[in-house]
This record gives C-alpha cells, structure tokens and sequence, in this order.
C-alpha cells in the first residue's frame, strides 16, 4: 500500500506541485525526471517527436477564423485552434506521442495508463498500437460500465483493460491502481500519465508535449493578424490542454490567458490549496478533507483537482479562471455546430462558451484564440438524450 508520505524539493510551481509520494515511487519519478532531462532537448528526440506528429497525428492542425459565430456576436475576431482535427480527435495524443517516445528512449516494453471517461485510455491503446507496445489501461469499475464503448475502443486496439473494484471504482482509484502497478514493475513498465497533473515531473513533462498547441497557433496569428491575441481561452478539467494552449503566450503580458471551468466542479475558483495525488494543488475538499466528487456534463473536466501550474499562474494573477455552467456549454455546442460546421466536444464547449462571452467585450480589431480542444462526435449521442427529454 501506498501510505507513507514523503516531500522532494524540486518540481514546485510557487507552493503547488512537488512530489508528496512513497519513497519507492519517489526513486522511479526521479528516473524519470533525469530521462526527461536528458531527452527532451536531443536533436534526434525531438526530429522522432514532429516525425509521429506531422505523420500520424496530422499537425500542423489550423487555426480557423469562425467567420460566422464573430458576425452573429460581435467584437472580438474569434479563432480556433484545431485540436479536434488531430488524429482520435483530441489534443491528448500529443502528450501521448512524447511519453511514449520517452519510455521507448528509457528502455521500457510495456506501457500503463488510467483512464476515466476512457479518452486517454482510447489516445494511449492507439499510440501503443501504432508503436507495437503492449498496454495496460486501469479504469474504475463504474467507469467502465458508464464508457463501455471506450472500453470495447481500447480493447479493439490491442489494449487490456483492468476494471478497477477498490474504493468508489472512478477515476481516483485507477491512478491508484496504475501506482502500485508500476512500484511493482517500474523495471520495465512506464506510467503514461493523461493530464497536467500528479507528482512531479508529470505536470512539466505533460506542458513540454502540449506546448505545440501554442508553439504553432503564436506562429499562425501572427502569420494571420500580425499581432498577438487579446486573450487565449481554453477549458480546464487537470489542465493539459489549457497549459499546452497557454504555454508560448505566458510570457507575453498583453495576452489574456483564460480558463473556463465547468460551474459544477470549480476547481480554480473555489478550491483551497490542499495536496491529493502526490501533489500539491487548487482543489475541492468535502467537509472530512476529502476530494469532493464533482459532475461535470463533460467528463473530460470532471476532476476535484486542477494542474499545479494553474494553481499557481491563478495565484500570481497570471491566469483568470472563469466558471461556465453545463447549459451554457451545451448552448456553445449547438451554436458552433450551427454557425461554423463543426461539432466541439462538450469540454471545449466550456471554452467556446466563454469565448462568446468575452468577444462582446473586446473590440473589433482584438483577436481571441479559443483551443478547441476536441471534436464533439463522441457528445452527440449523450446531447441528443438531454435535449430530447
Ligand atoms: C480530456 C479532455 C479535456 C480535459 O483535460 P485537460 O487535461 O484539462 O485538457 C478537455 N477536452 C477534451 C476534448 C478532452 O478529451
């Protein structure tokens, strides 16, 4: 079991982050910060990185004027980036892509994950497939029966699938599972972690990979528009694809840098600092110091904690972080599908929502980047139940 607890020095965000994990964990994640180290600069690391990207992947992916939905708001010129375009129609393979190069690099042959909703789980099982490299994907029991098609998904790709019984069968109990899996293998298993989040190197690591997102859309809107925008908005469940999308812009004052949370788990706005995970972050407590459940209509953002760095960038005033209600995302949904042709995922939607918002406060001549963080192909189904009862 996993109890004793133990602090390293490095890997903080201003007090969020560390690594508040067993010392057995703790010697593999120093490992793994050391590879990081020593790869994520090498030449030939990175040419592999954009190979798989550009090549299996699809980037570049574009930045999209939404023409349509600027005239009908008003203000603001909004722009999408187009991570719904990436191949599994998501942003998540990028990460995905980079960790997996990074295990290959460090020696390993068998590849883990935890999955809730089961999008990671699907990015990871496909990425392993591609790679031929044997995966395990823990999810909790509930999980699986509420995303059997995921399940199914992952298992057509070659993935095996641990339901995971112990403690309330979600999310939090995968991470669990997939932690004493790799204490037990770490000799040549390595842990794909699918968000901003957990113990140090994770949430660093997790930024490198995602940084794409705003590596390339800086170099489109200037191409574009001859400036920087106004405001980059993003949704935030642990924070992977708003810190990817944030990334190149944090050091540029003038950009806006916005993360729009679901209002029925609003991590950033009205969490206290308190450590779940192995890390230190903005979270949702009940009244025994617990994480709270949340429920999020996107289960991509249903998470009681959020990424160390946004804890931290919100701390400093770098980051404004905004609540969006399920109703408002849903609205967004239905609008961008409408307007523009193209159906966002209900997480993005958050950001879509958002977006519209702001637009009308900005000018004419303000450009806001929203990053569309996944396409909606998976939501109709769940959409069409809500709006039909
Ligand atoms: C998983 C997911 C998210 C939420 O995760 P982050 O780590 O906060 O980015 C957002 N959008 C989509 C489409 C997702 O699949």
């Amino acid at each position: 079991m996993l109890r004793e607890q133990s602090v390293v020095e490095n890997g903080f965000f201003g007090e969020f982050g560390g690594s508040y994990i067993p010392e057995a964990l703790q010697k593999v994640l120093a490992e793994l910060a050391d590879a990081f180290d020593t790869y994520k600069d090498d030449p030939e690391f990175q040419e592999d990185f954009r190979f798989y990207l550009r090549e299996y992947v699809g980037r570049e992916n574009p930045l999209t004027f939404a023409k349509n939905l600027t005239e009908k708001q008003g203000g603001a010129k909004i722009y999408l980036k187009r991570e719904d375009l990436n191949h599994t129609g998501a942003h998540k393979i990028n990460n995905v892509i980079g960790q997996i190069l990074l295990a290959k690099r460090m020696g390993a042959t068998r590849i883990i994950a935890e999955t809730g909703a089961g999008q990671h789980g699907v990015a990871t099982a496909t990425a392993c497939a591609m790679f031929d490299i044997p995966c395990t994907i823990y999810m909790g029991k509930l999980d699986t029966e509420r995303q059997a098609l995921n399940v199914f998904r992952m298992e057509l790709l070659g993935a095996k699938v641990v339901a995971v019984e112990s403690g309330q069968g979600r999310l939090k109990d995968a991470v669990d599972s997939a932690l004493n899996d790799l204490v037990e293998n770490y000799d040549h298993t390595f842990y794909l972690l699918g968000s901003a989040v957990g113990p140090h190197p994770y949430p660093t690591i997790v930024k490198h990979f995602q940084a794409v997102i705003s590596e390339e859309s800086k170099r489109q809107v200037l191409e574009k528009e001859g400036k920087l925008p106004a405001a980059v908005v993003a949704c935030v469940g642990g924070g992977s694809n708003a810190i990817g999308a944030f990334a190149h812009y944090i050091d540029e004052p003038e950009v806006r840098l916005v993360g729009a949370e679901p209002a029925e788990a609003p991590t950033m706005t009205e969490g206290v600092s308190a450590v779940i995970h192995g890390f230190k972050c903005l979270t949702l407590l009940d009244e025994n110091g617990e994480p709270q459940p949340t429920y999020s209509i996107a289960a991509g953002l249903d998470y009681p904690g959020v990424g160390p760095e946004h804890s931290h960038l919100k701390t400093i005033g770098r980051a404004e972080y905004v609540t969006v209600s399920g109703e408002e995302a849903l609205d967004a949904f239905q609008e961008l599908s409408k307007t523009e042709g193209i159906i966002p995922a209900l997480e993005s939607s958050h950001a879509v929502a958002e977006a519209m918002k702001l637009a009308k406060t900005l000018s004419k001549d303000d450009v806001i980047i929203v990053n569309l963080s996944g396409r909606g192909d998976k939501d109709v189904n769940q959409v069409f139940e809500k709006l039909n009862k």
